[in-house]
């Protein structure tokens, strides 16, 4: 299994790093290619790790969060014009994440029927099948083996909010997407191989006078919940994105050691692309 940090920004534009979103690659050449979120520059990143849209197996969708969606609609545009023959594009997500796409496909009408009356060959607009989860909610993907678990989060007052347990029968990742810890997080995360945990640096966010910035200490982990929550569920390997603020370049270490004085495990943080092979 592999997970790639495609982007590990946060909403706030910034140059080196895009919006939140991960690929979980599983499951070898039968297996599945799943992308996790889909923030600014998502697409920049993944052909740089190596996928194009047509290759995605389904895409997760952790919440309604702009930062987290905003580049859905490449996503669905790119995945229809690239297909070389029509091909569903899959969307797991919370309740909520149908009316997005609807609005999201209602936005893109006038680029669809250019593209339609233009294109002879292509007879029909984006195929987007949309599957709302529950917690609790399970599922296959791929030729089967993938398997999927759905958890509720705790990003309140953002409701809803899932992460997703993908299992390939020998390693698993949790992607827990925004959230403070909670029991139901600790419980999809049990014995999971990787757990990648969106987080905040609180001494640094506190040094900030902006009530704005302050708001989101109360529904973001820290680093340090986020290492305790890897500690309690017993993962192997903690894997760190979505940095508020960025991770300044060279102070990866100094992030990576407010995380060891919590969790004993492998911890994985840096730049877009950081990528692990469980
Ligand atoms: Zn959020
Ligand atoms: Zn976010």
């Amino acid at each position: 299994m592999q997970i790639t940090l495609l982007g590990t920004g946060n909403p706030i534009p910034d140059a080196r790093r895009a919006g939140p979103s991960t690929l979980v690659r599983a499951g070898g050449a039968s297996g599945a290619t799943v992308l996790i979120d889909c923030g600014r520059g998502v697409l920049m990143r993944m052909i740089a790790a190596g996928a194009v849209p047509p290759m995605l197996t389904a895409v997760f969708v952790t919440h309604l969060h702009s930062d987290h969606l905003t580049d859905l609609n490449d996503v669905i545009t790119m995945h229809w014009v690239i297909s070389p023959v029509p091909q569903t594009l899959r969307i797991y997500g919370p309740v909520g994440t149908k009316a997005f796409v609807e609005h999201t496909l209602a936005a893109l009408a006038p680029d669809i029927q250019y593209r339609l009356d233009h294109h002879v060959d292509l007879t029909q607009g984006p195929m987007v099948e949309v599957t709302e989860v529950v917690p609790g909610d399970e599922f296959n993907l791929g030729s089967g083996q993938i398997s999927v678990i759905v958890g509720a989060t705790d990003h309140r007052p953002v409701e809803p909010t899932v992460a997703f347990r993908i299992d390939d029968g020998t390693h698993s990742v949790v992607l827990a997407g925004d959230s403070i810890p909670c029991a139901t997080l600790d419980a999809l995360c049990l014995g999971a191989t990787a757990y990648v945990q969106t987080v905040i640096r609180e001494d640094l966010v506190k040094l900030v006078p902006s009530q704005r910035l302050q708001d989101i200490l109360d529904y973001h982990s820290t680093i340090e919940q986020a290492a305790e929550t890897a500690t309690r569920a017993g993962v192997e390997t903690l894997i760190l994105t979505h940095y508020v603020p960025g991770i300044a370049p060279g102070a990866e270490d100094e992030w990576r050691a407010i995380a060891a004085a919590h969790f004993s495990g492998t911890i994985v943080l840096g730049d877009d692309l950081t990528a692990v092979e469980l």
